[in-house]
């Protein structure tokens, strides 16, 4: 695919200078963003091949830096805005600001299409609905005829590789962005966990991401 980055020059910013070309993403623009958990840069990628934008908040010097603390953040309306139980979602995402925040150095990209791991709003309302009657948050997928987990984080390197990150030292607890990442050719040194407390709701959720889809989490 074309490497498209019209707007570099309105950007400005040390992420488009002397910067990796990208492949299937375009850098939009640039901004700041105040937050409860301080200023960060924020910049707008647009994936070339569908219009997804994508939200990366940075804070501090991550160009030519190793190590860099990295949180990729799957969009999850219910839990990121409503305040859902049923996942981990939102306190994941606050726990990540607040690393980055507290390192004084690091990246939150914020990954939407992500929905209900990669299945859309609507499917996951759906496969919710089919939980409620027992079914497990894997096997809700498979009886919609969905696939487990539809999520590429190809985007979500090339992002890293735009803005100069060496090495990465990867918010998460699931193996598989890790080795989505190291595929795509962002080395990632260390994997930190990032495990909120967990509630009534969502303990039968945990439980499944922990024993069927290989998650690190506390049983
Ligand atoms: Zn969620």
């Amino acid at each position: 695919m074309d490497t498209i980055r019209g707007s570099q020059t309105q950007a400005g910013t040390a992420a488009d200078q002397g910067a990796a070309p990208l492949t299937g993403i375009e850098h939009v623009a640039t901004s700041r963003l105040p937050t409860r958990h301080g200023e960060f840069v924020m910049h707008a990628y647009r994936q070339t091949a569908d219009g997804t934008e994508n939200a990366v908040l940075v804070r501090g010097e991550v160009a030519g830096q190793e190590n860099v603390l990295v949180r990729l953040h799957s969009e999850c309306l219910t839990g990121d805005v409503l305040g859902s139980l049923r996942c981990d979602c939102g306190p994941q995402l606050e726990m990540s600001l607040e690393r980055i925040a507290a390192a004084g150095r690091g990246v939150l990209v914020y990954l939407r299409g992500h929905e209900g791991r990669g299945i859309g709003f609507s499917h996951k309302v759906r496969a919710y609905a089919l939980q409620d009657e027992g079914l497990d948050t894997v096997d809700a997928n498979v009886a919609l005829g969905l696939p487990v987990d539809a999520r590429s984080f190809d985007c979500a390197a090339e992002i890293l590789k735009h803005l100069g990150v060496r090495s990465v030292h990867l918010l998460s607890n699931n193996p598989r962005k890790k080795d989505e990442l190291v595929k795509a050719g962002v080395p990632v040194t260390r994997v930190v966990p990032v495990v909120p407390p967990h509630n009534h709701e969502n303990v039968r959720y945990l439980n499944t991401k922990r024993t069927r889809m290989g998650h690190d989490l506390p049983g």
